[in-house]
């Protein structure tokens, strides 16, 4: 069965990418610039026995999306059944300093690549009467955060985007759930300052940040069997942070 990472390079989506391959998908991963990562992860995935190619695209834009999912198609002569809408990025600051350029990119990396993607994969799934469709969130998309105005209302987006096609695709066999992940070791992370790491840890029960493959395992428990009954739910994996 064939699935699909966006933003598969680095992070928490190389770490979905690999823990698919583990559990015996074939993945097409796709990033937008970091091709030579995303070589690695594909190395990694053939090493693992799994059928495995980068698409280069930016989800971000609909004709791109549209694209890759036909070069998908074609590559593996297979259509997507699992489809992990990852990608995404930052541009944090106060509302009052945001420009509009800042608002515009986040909503349009995360939240527009998440409709162009599903969108595109949706109705070959419905053909197929199968598919699984898992969106990255995040806990701020539940609680907000000072300097995050446009990723937490991407991120809310996502929850409620997820949410309506779950309504609209149960009865095709197709579910739609959200992962909302709290403070993971990533490069989207590191950047951060060390004082506001301290304060962001104080506020996390496990005392520590997760790991890119914690939150790669609850996209295995969506793609999987074991969640066949599952659709329109948002789990955080986040430490125990939210607790919502
Ligand atoms: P990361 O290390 O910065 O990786 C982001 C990935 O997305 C890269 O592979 C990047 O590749 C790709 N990407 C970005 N924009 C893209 C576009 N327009 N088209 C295609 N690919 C694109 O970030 P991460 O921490 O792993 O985050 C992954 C997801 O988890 C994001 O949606 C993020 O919001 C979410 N999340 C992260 C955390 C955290 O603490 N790290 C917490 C909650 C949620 P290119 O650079 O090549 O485009």
């Amino acid at each position: 069965m064939l699935a699909l990472v966006t933003g598969a390079s680095r992070g928490i989506g190389r770490a979905i990418a690999i823990e698919l391959a583990k559990n015996n998908f074939d993945v097409a991963i796709n990033c937008s610039k970091s091709l030579d990562s995303a070589k690695n992860v594909k190395d990694e995935i053939i090493n693992l026995g799994r059928k495995c190619e980068i698409f280069q695209a930016d989800v971000s834009d609909y004709n791109q999306a549209e694209e890759m999912f036909k070069s998908i198609k074609s590559f593996f002569n297979e259509s997507v059944s699992i489809l992990v809408n990852n990608a995404g990025i930052t541009r944090d600051n106060l509302l009052m300093r945001m420009k509009p350029e800042e608002w515009q990119q986040v909503i349009n990396s995360n939240l527009n690549s998440v409709f162009n993607c599903t969108k595109s994969a949706i109705r070959d799934m419905a053909k197929n009467k199968f598919g699984r469709i898992i969106n990255i969130s995040s806990v701020v998309g539940l609680t907000g955060n000072a300097g995050q105005a446009n990723y937490s209302a991407s991120k809310a987006g996502i929850i409620g985007f997820t949410k309506s096609i779950a309504r609209e695709c149960a009865s095709r066999g197709i579910t739609a759930n959200a992962i909302a992940p709290g403070f993971i070791e990533t490069s989207m992370t590191e950047i951060l300052k060390p004082e506001i790491k301290a304060d962001i840890l104080k506020t996390i029960p496990a005392g520590k940040m997760g790991s890119p493959e914690e939150v790669a395992k609850a996209v295995i428990f969506f793609a999987g069997e074991s969640s066949s009954y599952i659709t329109g739910q948002v789990l955080a994996v986040d430490g125990g942070m939210t607790m919502i």
